[in-house]
């Protein structure tokens, strides 16, 4: 199947008879014949849905679609996107482990990676992709066990150069994790370029509608757990009595680990509900990311030509800083999402958002509706000036991420609120 056929026929095929849409199995538990095929179950001997914390079918036939869409072997839906890189991390990391993250990345996920997961014992180095292999390999130690990066990080739309950091990963015997939430599986799929594990933040492009928080971890099956960096894939885990996960589930040890082991103790499992709601924004994935990504390339050039404009950072602009990776990993399109720095200072760009009429001002980005927000007073808040500074944004930065509305109703609103300043 083509990628626009598997958004609407992977993971669920009914049989004769049987609903033609995905059924909402609102059901936290399952039922049995014997006692022992529960105990099978527990024993990880038999496959099957055993509580809604670890799995459910509404949300296992979504994450089927998702892991086609990656090009993956197995996934797992997540209550968010945060969840999803918290928990991508702790499948592979525990106290006394370090990992590398490209700065470029989500402002939430690095609040998690430099505060959190330092209260954890968890060590983060974070690393400008300008810097030279030979720098970027310094930065790796003895307990180095994982690299971080955002295929089109968010806000500062550096395009992350998956395939050298692949290279670097896996020289020193590590996987390569990408959050894949701007690109989504429509425009790029990082397992094609080596990365090992994808993650999303489903909240935003692949539900499309501002309805549902989620995320997905996707496993590509190719790393290799049983290099000698990985002991808890390849020792007894005492928490179900002694199954070596390299062993039992082959290939599929990360994301098998990660489900009946990380899922069972943390349980930020979705509803059937909130699956069946990703599933529908899922469905015209394809379509919408098309609308998304003309649009914005057209608010770009109309941005660009504007002298109340200092800067516009979109991929898809010939003489952005990232145009030729954009070209190399998302040839499609760079996405809805621009970034534009308004001249003069803060007030100028606070008096462009409040003076749009049909963008709406929103803590939210990648929906069908066109919205705007201003980072430095909101998502990036937390962020220290020399954060700021490596998370590629300015005081008057304002990130825009355009909807599928007709383009001519799009720059009408842009144009008037540029008048205002
Ligand atoms: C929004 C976002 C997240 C966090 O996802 P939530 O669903 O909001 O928890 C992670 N990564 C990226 C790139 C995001 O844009």
């Amino acid at each position: 199947m083509k990628f626009e056929t598997k958004c609407l026929h992977e993971g669920y095929h009914p049989k004769n008879g049987e609903p033609r849409a995905l059924p909402i199995y609102q059901s936290t538990t399952y039922k049995y014949d014997s006692s022992d095929h529960i105990g099978k179950l527990f024993d990880l001997t038999e496959s099957g849905h055993m509580y809604s914390r670890i799995s459910n079918p509404t949300v296992a036939a979504v994450e089927e679609k998702i892991a086609a869409m990656e090009g993956g072997i197995g996934a797992m839906c997540t209550t968010s996107g945060q969840a999803a890189s918290l928990l991508c991390l702790l499948n592979v990391l525990k106290a006394g482990d370090h990992f590398i993250s490209v700065a470029s990345i989500y402002g939430g996920t690095i609040n998690l990676f430099a505060v959190t997961l330092k209260k954890f014992g968890i060590e983060c180095t974070f690393v400008s992709q300008d810097l030279s292999d030979e720098e970027i390999q310094k930065e790796f130690k003895e307990n180095t066990k994982v690299v971080f990066g955002e295929t089109i990080a968010n806000p500062s739309l550096v395009v992350f150069d998956i395939e050298r950091f692949a290279r670097l990963a896996h020289k020193n015997n590590v996987p390569l994790i990408v959050d894949n939430t701007f690109a989504t599986p429509y425009l790029c799929r990082p397992f094609e370029f080596g990365a090992d594990i994808v993650t999303h933040s489903t909240t935003k492009y692949m539900d499309g509608h501002a309805v549902q928080l989620g995320g997905a971890i996707v496993d590509s099956g190719n790393f290799n757990w049983a290099n000698g960096k990985f002991p808890e894939f390849t020792e007894p885990d005492e928490s179900y009595h002694g199954v070596v996960y390299t062993e039992h589930f082959g290939k599929a040890a990360y994301i098998a680990k990660a489900r009946v082991q990380l899922m069972r103790d943390i349980g930020a499992y979705p509803s059937a509900n909130a699956a069946f709601l990703l599933n529908l924004g899922l469905e015209t994935l394809a379509i919408r990311m098309d609308r998304h990504c003309c649009n914005a390339l057209k608010v770009a050039e109309f941005l660009s030509n504007s002298d109340k404009v200092e800067f516009v950072s979109y991929p898809g602009l010939k003489n952005d800083k990232y145009y030729e990776l954009a070209k190399k990993y998302v040839p499609n399109g760079c996405a809805g999402v621009i970034s534009v720095s308004i001249k003069g200072n803060r007030e100028n760009a606070v008096k462009f958002i409040d003076s749009l009429k049909l963008a709406s001002n929103e803590v939210h980005v990648a929906d069908i509706r066109t919205c705007v927000l201003h980072p430095a007073s909101s998502t990036h808040r937390q962020l220290s000036d020399s954060q700021l500074k490596a998370a590629g944004i300015t005081p008057g930065l304002v990130r825009l991420s355009v909807g599928i509305e007709n383009i001519d109703d799009i720059i009408e609103d842009l144009e008037q609120a540029l008048e205002q300043i």
